[in-house]
């Protein structure tokens, strides 16, 4: 079916004159502004953020351009990939008339946002190998389908989705395919990035969150074609990224290796974490994982997960939800941290 954007954007969207804000309409270089009720005194801090941000974000958007191989016009940044999914909702998604279809067990907020939104959701659950149902959803897609929701690596599950199903979805879906890759960077696996200028219909979505050490900042990226970044950025609003994060964005940018050592050693531990927690007689699977957490199949879910806790540690309780029966999903912490779970869960067997 043909990809036609003008017709998937919601009309008020299409109509929408954006807010201009005072850094939108002089961005020279002046020596005095008074154009924006600033305050030019400073700030009660160590360092002065008085100024409005950048809203466009482009010293930023320009150095990650070239660490992603994209264009600087195919990056949107959000408050959060939280802020991503929220706007594509927003952008392309009549409350009461349209809906999406995710694909569960998957990540929590594309529904939490759908339903925020007032938008139908549709449910095809992944296979018993946690991969794309593909007949499945194309039974499920009918005109008002708007969005895909996939996640690969997928949360919690943790497993990579088959390239060539999301391509093929991609390739006969008329609306818009959200890639979401929190965890790329913990995959051997090439981001779906690559494929922009291919497919018209794409959104890849990743984050500062989880490789990048980030959570704290919320920044999360959505790269997609030129004309969909524009419909987005048109929506958000003017100062969504802060001067602070900003900054520090563009430091850990430049400290690349120190994010690239991270994730090696991450990846290391969920190998020796996964081999040793298999060897506990508790444990009756540990699913292979592309991500930086691991989900863990145990005789007593809710008993473990409420004994660690006592015991001042915390896991992610996933065992009431569907395809993830008796499972705990363990995030991959320090050496350290990894050995004080194996120990408490040596001391709840006894
Ligand atoms: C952690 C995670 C994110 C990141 O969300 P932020 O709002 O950027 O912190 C996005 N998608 C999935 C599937 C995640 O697990």
């Amino acid at each position: 079916m043909a990809f036609n954007l003008n017709s998937l954007v919601k009309g008020n969207i299409l109509k929408l004159a954006p807010y201009s804000s005072a850094r939108d309409e002089f961005s020279g270089d002046a020596k005095v502004f008074l154009d924006a009720n600033e305050n030019s005194f400073g700030s009660p801090l160590n360092r002065n953020y008085n100024r409005y941000p950048d809203p466009h974000q482009k010293q930023l958007k320009k150095k990650l351009a070239t660490i992603k191989n994209v264009e600087a016009d195919q990056i949107f940044l959000g408050n959060g990939s939280d802020e991503c999914i929220d706007l594509l909702y927003r952008c392309f998604c009549k409350s009461g008339v349209d809906n999406v279809i995710i694909c569960p067990p998957t990540y929590g907020m594309y529904e939490v946002s759908a339903n925020i939104n007032e938008v139908d959701l549709k449910r095809v659950d992944l296979d018993e190998n946690f991969q794309l149902r593909l007949a499945e959803i194309e039974n499920a897609i009918d005109s008002n389908t708007k969005l895909i929701w996939i996640c690969s690596p997928n949360n919690p599950s943790g497993n990579l989705l088959n390239e060539a199903d999301i391509k093929t979805l991609i390739s006969k879906f008329s609306g818009i395919v959200v890639v979401d890759e929190a965890y790329i960077d913990f995959t051997d696996s090439v981001s779906f990035n690559q494929y922009l200028s291919q497919y018209p219909n794409l959104v890849v979505m990743q984050t500062f969150s989880k490789a990048w050490g980030l959570a704290g900042l919320r920044l999360g990226m959505a790269f997609a074609s030129t004309e969909i970044i524009a419909i987005m950025d048109k929506v958000k609003p003017p100062y969504n990224i802060n001067q602070v994060t900003q900054e520090l964005a563009l430091q850990a940018l430049e400290n690349e290796n120190q994010m690239l050592e991270m994730q090696t050693e991450i990846v290391t531990l969920r190998q020796s974490l996964a081999e040793t927690l298999l060897q506990l007689p508790m444990v009756d699977t540990v699913y292979p994982s592309d991500a930086n957490f691991l989900l863990v199949k145990v005789k007593d879910p809710a008993g473990l997960y409420q004994f660690l806790i006592d015991k001042g540690l915390v896991v992610r309780d996933r065992h009431k939800v569907i395809l993830c029966d008796g499972c705990l999903r363990i995030t991959i912490g320090t050496l350290s941290e990894n050995e004080e779970l194996i120990n408490l869960m040596h001391e709840a067997s006894i």
